[in-house]
């Protein structure tokens, strides 16, 4: 797995560019976008939780960025319309994108394959795989339109091998490895877009917490503290790296979430 976490970003890395970021409400899609707009980008921050977005809005202006859009959608609810009124306004209001971080994502349950609720696997596979699927689906077109363009799709450790428990939540990061491989090598040679897997690594949010209710969450980096891979695969020093894996830290071996 390749890693870039030692990455120093230039002030300007994403001047100009317009960034579409998932889960922007909270952890590590909270973090990126603020670091996205740090380092120039107009943010589209997408979520489901308006007040959460709200507060990343008010952060961001009052950090000096760009003056960011807030998309609230519910990825356990939206359908394909819906992903494609979106295409419609992001075009009328952008006419391109230059980046999309698939980040949204929900745990499930640790429980065994056998005994797995239907429901909760359903519900899981819709917001951590479906909906990164529908979404690409319905802004390539407008990626297209970017000279440079770069999709991140989130994964985990345990989308690369899979582990007792994990049920949905592993098969979903599994699936969406998959997406990355297929898409990056349709898009090879014939588009300016890059499509690549991170995997963020054990990082101190409210997922890891649930996952890992014992843990002392000062041992672990926080969201502010794993960027530099983010903004490597988002900025134009990442250009032609193409259906890669990466990791934004070192991995703690069988404790990564
Ligand atoms: P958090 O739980 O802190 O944040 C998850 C984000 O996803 C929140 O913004 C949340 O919104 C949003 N979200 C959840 N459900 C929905 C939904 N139905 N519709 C729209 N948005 C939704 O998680 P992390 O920051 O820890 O995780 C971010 C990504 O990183 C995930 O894909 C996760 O699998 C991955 N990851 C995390 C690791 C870690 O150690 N933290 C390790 C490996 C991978 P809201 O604020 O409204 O709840």
């Amino acid at each position: 797995m390749l890693c870039e976490f030692d990455y120093q970003a230039p002030a300007d890395l994403l001047k100009g560019r317009v960034i579409l970021v998932t889960g922007a409400s909270d952890g590590i899609g909270r973090a990126a976008a603020k670091s996205f707009a740090a380092h120039g980008a107009t943010i589209i921050l997408v979520g489901r939780t308006i007040k959460k977005l709200e507060a990343v809005y008010d952060e961001i202006e009052e950090a000096g960025g760009a003056q960011p859009a807030i998309f609230p959608l519910n990825f356990e609810t939206a359908t394909y319309k819906d992903y494609g009124e979106m295409a419609e306004l992001l075009q009328k209001e952008f006419g391109c994108i230059d980046g999309i971080l698939h980040n949204a994502g929900i745990l499930g349950s640790l429980t065994p394959v056998d005994a797995y609720s239907p429901q909760v696997w359903d519900q899981v596979m819709q917001v951590n795989f479906n909906s990164a699927l529908l979404m690409t689906q319905a802004l390539l077109s407008l990626m297209h339109e970017s000279k440079d363009a770069s999709l991140i799709f989130t994964s985990s450790s345990v989308g690369r091998k899979g582990r007792a428990f994990w049920g949905a939540y592993s098969i979903s990061k599994f699936a969406t490895e998959g997406l990355m491989e297929t898409l990056a090598d349709e898009l090879e040679n014939i588009s300016n877009i890059r499509v690549n897997s991170l995997n963020p690594g054990a990082t101190r949010t409210g997922m890891r917490q649930l996952a890992f209710p014992g843990e002392n969450p000062a041992t672990l980096r926080t969201p502010d503290e794993i960027m530099a891979t983010y903004l490597y695969l988002m900025g134009p020093d990442s250009k032609g790296v193409n259906g890669q894996k990466f990791n934004a830290q070192p991995a703690k071996v069988d404790v990564d979430v």
